[in-house]
């Protein structure tokens, strides 16, 4: 059968794979051969989903949204990540790293950051596991998501802010490899997304993969029926999209719709969307679609998300894209901003910018009335209110 998960090669069609330097060969070797069979040991398990359930407060809510459901002609379910602890669904995936970082003998963790919220599920993470901690972190990023870099400080993490390009996620995430580069023995890169060398992809979604396996439960319990018709989410690097279908895949049933950043708009510099606009090459360990020029130069992204300000998207989405087994639309900044007005007035839900750019799909959408639409809502909207502020329109 045909399937959408990665080959034995770590590829995704002809995305993926494991890009690295000769000195983090053996690295992430290792990785390679052990994370599967510690995941999905018995000890890992039952570790990793005791800590979901008691420290994240999971299952997180499988929310029926009735007002957005009568706007927008079918019925919508909010998958709300945004009750998790520490704020988005990041927490899922730096746990089940940390975890793993233990067994396999690590005593020094690292990681990157764009809009914080990973940095932040890191920090807390290291804090609950007494590891030391840093984190990279772009000098914009630093700047504009000021209240989750006060929240790391006080977790205990050291933030580098990182003054190379366009300062933003892409510079931070060069940094942390540098690091990880000088350390590669005693450090584990926790990685925020399902990005870089195999196997980080299929790690991540495998750790977000609770997302979806919830959505099956609840949707049996609401619906009568373990599927939706649509599933839909914001895409950066993919983690929160990746852990929204994990289940769902290869169900051709249940139609794949996601947003990525536009920016200003795909057809100006001022942009982010590089499924829509990028094209094959190698960055940060994997062969994904990336915004560069004829040379092969990273064109540097913009986004008014932070966490969506990536020149690149994860190899299992580059695959989804180019076999059209998932839609990928653009959202501009003004569609995300207004979309998050809409949903904070019409349910009493401040959404982040990242989800904003999910809940930004509706209008561009032609339901039918009785479709099934489960979207995830990645994380609260705490960290962007000095953005909103700035754009408030009674
Ligand atoms: C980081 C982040 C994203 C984007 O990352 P993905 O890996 O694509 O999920 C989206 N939403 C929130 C709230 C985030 O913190």
């Amino acid at each position: 059968m045909k399937s959408y998960n990665v080959d034995e090669n770590g590829y995704y069609g002809e995305f993926g794979g494991a890009y690295v330097p000769e000195i983090l060969y053996k690295t992430v070797e290792d990785l390679k051969n052990q994370y599967l069979t510690i995941i999905e040991s018995e000890e890992f398990q039952q570790e990793y989903n005791q800590l979901l359930k008691d420290y994240v407060g999971r299952p997180s809510a499988l929310y029926y949204a009735k007002r957005m459901s009568e706007k927008y002609g079918c019925k919508l379910y909010l998958k709300r990540e945004d009750l998790n602890h520490t704020g988005a669904h990041k927490i899922n995936n730096a746990i089940g790293q940390i975890l793993l970082a233990k067994k396999m003998g690590k005593t020094r963790i690292i990681a990157e950051t764009g809009a914080g919220q990973h940095g932040v599920a890191t920090a807390t993470v290291c804090a609950l596991m007494d590891m030391p901690c840093r984190v990279y972190m772009g000098a914009t990023d630093v700047a504009r998501q000021r209240p989750n870099v006060e929240r790391m400080k006080m977790l205990g993490a050291e933030v580098f802010p990182v003054q190379s390009g366009n300062k933003t996620l892409k510079d931070a995430t060069n940094e942390a490899i540098r690091d990880w580069c000088c350390h590669p023995a005693d450090t584990f890169y926790i990685i925020g997304s399902t990005v870089g060398p195999h196997p980080y992809p299929d790690m991540v979604a495998r750790l977000q993969s609770v997302i979806s396996k919830e959505i099956k439960e609840q949707l049996m319990e609401q619906e009568g029926r373990e599927y939706p018709d649509y599933l839909m989410a914001c895409i950066g690097g993919g983690s929160n999209a990746a852990g929204t279908i994990y289940h769902y895949i290869d169900d051709e049933r249940v139609k794949i719709v996601l947003g990525e950043a536009g920016g200003y708009g795909i057809d100006t510099a001022e942009t982010a969307a590089s499924l829509n606009i990028g094209t094959p090459g190698i960055l940060h360990g994997s062969r994904i679609k990336v915004m560069q020029d004829e040379d092969g130069q990273i064109i540097e992204p913009y986004s008014i998300s932070a966490g969506l300000d990536y020149p690149g998207t994860g190899p299992i989405h580059c695959n989804l894209y180019e076999t059209g087994r998932a839609t990928v639309l653009p959202v501009n900044d003004d569609e995300a901003l207004k979309a998050a007005f809409e949903l904070t007035r019409m349910e009493g839900i401040i959404p982040a910018l990242e989800s904003s750019h999910a809940l930004a799909l509706l209008p561009k959408m032609k339901f039918k009335a009785d479709d099934v639409v489960v979207l995830t809502v990645s994380g609260r909207g705490d960290k962007d209110m000095e953005t909103y502020l700035k754009h408030f329109q009674k």
